[in-house]
């Protein structure tokens, strides 16, 4: 489950109570701040007064309804954040240059680890070829 507090940090939202969040729709063109996050009794409550439906407004940043309530046993991950990764790449680069300098053999895992990353990177936009 994940409570009004983490889910507004998907949506950049601000706090205006206990367990209670405002911010703007991903899917509404308003400028103005549209969606409800409030902590509920068995779960956590999302509305946006535009009217938007509520599962594709979570569909946006990845979540599905059940990730809101206490009973599901989703593990939810926080937004992605590149940064862990992309040092992942440059200890990566190092030690496969190290290990072709002193003509060493590069590891299958290392490879499978490395297209990991790489994968992981890419799909979020993120992935910086060497030598650019
Ligand atoms: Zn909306």
């Amino acid at each position: 489950m994940i409570e009004a507090a983490a889910l507004s940090e998907f949506f950049e939202g601000r706090r205006i109570g206990e367990g209670k969040y405002l911010s703007l729709c991903p899917l509404c063109s308003s400028k103005s701040e549209t969606l409800y996050l409030t902590d509920g009794r068995k779960g956590t409550l999302i509305y946006c007064h535009s009217g938007c439906d509520k599962e594709d407004v979570l569909a946006e940043v990845g979540l599905k309804l059940q990730d809101l309530f206490s009973n599901s046993h989703t593990f939810v991950k926080p937004p992605y954040d590149p940064a862990e990764d992309l040092h992942r790449v440059d200890i990566i680069r190092s030690f496969i240059k190290e290990k072709k300098e002193k003509g060493e053999p590069i590891l299958y895992s290392d490879v499978v680890f490395a297209n990991q990353v790489k994968a992981r990177l890419k799909s979020h936009n993120c992935w910086k070829p060497l030598n650019v």
